[in-house]
């Protein structure tokens, strides 16, 4: 592998999973204390209060309604807390978004938009993805 490479392919991999809960407070303590799972700092994004816990090389984001009007806490809502999607990081998030189209998923996000951390994402339709939200983003 050439190390002066500004932009080597690692492959589709895990980035994080989203959790939406009711409460950080109440659910934290279980990944920090009882997992032992470091915390990492993030950004609120979307309407929601995120708390990040790594994972290996991938994190559990938890996320938290802001407000009842946002997309977490509509999924709440609905649904209850749980698993509210999955993040790939993939070498080239507009190829990926092209090959998705080609091959008839149903896009959410046409085109990649900023997220937080200033990180490109785009999300598949669940309805094109048995019934999981997925996230691509790209670094
Ligand atoms: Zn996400």
């Amino acid at each position: 592998m050439n190390a002066s490479d500004p932009s080597p392919r690692r492959g589709t991999r895990l980035a994080h999973i989203g959790v939406a809960v009711a409460s950080l407070e109440a659910i934290l303590p279980f990944y920090r204390e009882v997992l032992g799972m470091p915390e990492v700092p993030l950004d609120d994004a979307d309407g929601a209060r995120i708390a990040g816990l790594q994972a290996g090389d991938a994190v559990v984001e938890l996320l938290e309604p802001k407000v009842a009007d946002s997309p977490i806490g509509k999924f709440i809502d609905k649904r209850g807390p749980g698993i509210h999607h999955l993040c790939f990081a993939v070498d080239d998030l507009e190829g990926t978004l092209e090959r998705c189209r080609a091959a008839g998923i149903r896009l959410i996000d046409e085109r990649p938009r900023m997220g937080a951390e200033g990180k490109r994402i785009a999300f598949l339709h669940p309805a094109s993805t048995a019934g999981v939200l997925v996230e691509l983003t790209e670094y």
